[in-house]
């Protein structure tokens, strides 16, 4: 329910918070972004209306017919879904200031030569599949290093961090060495002192796994059921290899 939203993000604060403390962290190192998959746009302005600013789409579709009705909303968006190079476009068109979901080669250099040609730039994460799991998006970490290398060549694409989505899993510390891998990995990455590289990014964390993701390092949890209730679609809709 609508009503229910304000309160939801009260909730999710304070998580937030807890968490925060508890690892010794400022609360003001975590942003909360806002996971609107299949959420319409008026109850997406509930919660921009509530004091949210950064929110996020799966994909370009829902993007599209959400834009309008946010436009006059002050907001801003990611992106955080596959991203079909042949979509490229729609992403510039709405706004997204930072692609979370950069996990190939040919994907970043589309990207690159469509920004040369409308004069922009662009902020990316480069998503890394910590949970070895098949279905889902993202670049092996053996391959990450490799992949950020190459993808900060292009000058238009400014890489700012990592994004994983952790394993399924009620085991903490199972979801917990995914979130460590990608820690790791932009550790290593600092060291490499890369150009035209920042690593201050970890987008990690979900309405489960949040105060874990916290704890190892997170700065962008990315929320959804939590705040706008449970989704008719499973999450494989979104996330499988050829679903897309
Ligand atoms: C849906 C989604 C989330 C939020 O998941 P919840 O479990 O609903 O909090 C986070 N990240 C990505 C990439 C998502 O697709």
């Amino acid at each position: 329910m609508k009503e229910d939203i304000p309160h939801n993000l009260e909730v999710i604060n304070a998580r937030i918070r807890k968490a925060c403390e508890k690892a010794g962290r400022n609360t003001d190192e975590v942003r909360l972004l806002l996971a609107t998959k299949t959420v319409s746009a008026e109850r997406i302005k509930t919660a921009l209306e509530n004091g949210q600013t950064l929110i996020a789409e799966n994909k370009v579709q829902e993007l599209k017919e959400k834009y309008e009705d946010l436009k006059d909303t002050p907001h801003e968006n990611h992106f955080i879904g596959h991203l079909q190079t042949n979509k490229i476009k729609d992403i510039l068109k709405y706004d997204v200031v930072c692609v979370q979901s950069i996990d190939r080669l040919d994907l970043a250099e589309k990207l690159h030569q469509r920004l040369l040609q409308e004069g922009k730039t662009i902020d990316v994460l480069i998503q890394v599949n910590t949970s070895n799991e098949e279905s889902k998006f993202g670049v092996h970490p053996d391959q990450a290093v490799e992949l950020t290398k190459k993808v900060s060549e292009f000058s238009t694409i400014k890489i700012k961090g990592l994004m994983t989505i952790g394993l399924f899993s009620a085991e903490t510390e199972k979801v917990r060495s995914c979130f460590k891998i990608l820690k790791n990995l932009q550790q290593e990455i600092i060291r490499l002192n890369i150009p035209n590289v920042k690593m201050n990014e970890l987008s990690m964390g979900m309405s489960e796994d949040l105060e874990t993701a916290i704890e190892e390092g997170s700065t962008i949890v990315r929320v959804g059921t939590a705040v706008f209730g449970a989704r008719v679609y499973t999450d494989s809709y979104y996330w499988d290899e050829g679903k897309s």
